[in-house]
């Protein structure tokens, strides 16, 4: 947070707060989003696998390039913290901070989940989201945020000098070790930043802390993806619940969530998987 400053206000400092707003990262030089070609893709589709993710507890699902998948609620309000990775390299993941500063603090229809850097190309695409009449509150909130990182042991240990076992952080990485069959310690470096799914947050107007709120979410929403390459997805359901009281805790009640795997059934036509990126990682030398 910002104290009260204690040097002396210069004299143009009105015209130095005045100076215009320039977007750091304009993102119209990339493909316009292609609501048609989407569109296309979901007609037909057929339910292949649907993966529960239990309260409190991490689950994977693998959704083939040219999928999609959706996050379903089921039974309540729930909020779930997201994880991708390239099911073939784990190495490449989900980049929350650079998919931030490409399409802001919180994620919509249209928008693309990035890798890290150096693939750093479009994992997935979002193509629905029943949550998206929800725009953003008088308090500034919206939902499936890039800002919040997940919930995590550690931070929790910090500020309360508790051991808790059931925060996203730790949910995704006993997932994770589960599926590719690893130890804790393995699996633990792979985890990353999140999308938070369902969840209500933002930036306070007078400190700019982050804040939650109870999600709007209800059973039967879901937001819907397309996978741009093959795809280990990651869930977990938080232990916040709908996060409106508090999260890294069993005080709240929670439910699970449902990953949903679709198979295409058109004709995907000369689609293929975005290639990485293609700077030459020179790096001036
Ligand atoms: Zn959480």
């Amino acid at each position: 947070m910002k104290p009260n400053g204690t040097n002396p206000i210069p004299a143009d400092a009105r015209a130095r707060r005045a100076e215009p707003v320039v977007i750091c990262y304009p993102t119209d030089t990339l493909p316009p989003f292609d609501r048609a070609f989407y569109d296309g893709v979901r007609e037909g589709m057929e339910l292949i696998d649907a993966v529960t993710v239990p309260p409190r507890q991490g689950n994977t699902a693998h959704v083939p390039a040219g999928h999609i998948f959706r996050i379903v609620s089921v039974d309540g309000p729930q909020v779930g913290d997201l994880n991708l990775w390239n099911a073939n390299d784990l190495s490449e993941r989900f980049y929350s901070g650079k998919t931030r500063a490409l399409h802001g603090t919180h994620l919509g229809v249209g928008d693309k989940m990035w890798s890290t850097f150096p693939s750093m190309r479009p994992m997935a695409t979002i193509i629905g989201d029943t949550l998206d009449w929800y725009g953003f509150d008088a308090d500034g909130g919206s939902v499936h945020d890039v800002i919040g990182t997940r919930c995590d042991p550690y931070t929790n240990n910090l500020l309360t000098d508790d051991q808790y076992h059931h925060c996203c952080h730790s949910n995704l990485t006993r997932a994770l070790a589960d599926a590719k069959d690893m130890t804790l310690q393995q699996a633990e470096p792979l985890v990353h930043d999140v999308m938070n799914v369902f969840m209500c947050t933002g930036f306070t107007h007078k400190t700019h802390q982050y804040f939650m709120k109870a999600s709007p979410v209800r059973p039967g929403d879901y937001i819907e993806m397309f996978a741009e390459i093959d795809l280990l997805v990651g869930l977990s359901a938080c232990p916040g619940g709908d996060c409106g009281s508090e999260h890294s805790s069993d005080v709240v009640t929670c439910y699970p969530l449902v990953i949903e795997v679709y198979k295409p059934t058109a004709d995907l036509g000369d689609w293929q998987s975005p290639a990485p990126n293609k700077y030459d990682r020179s790096h001036g030398r």
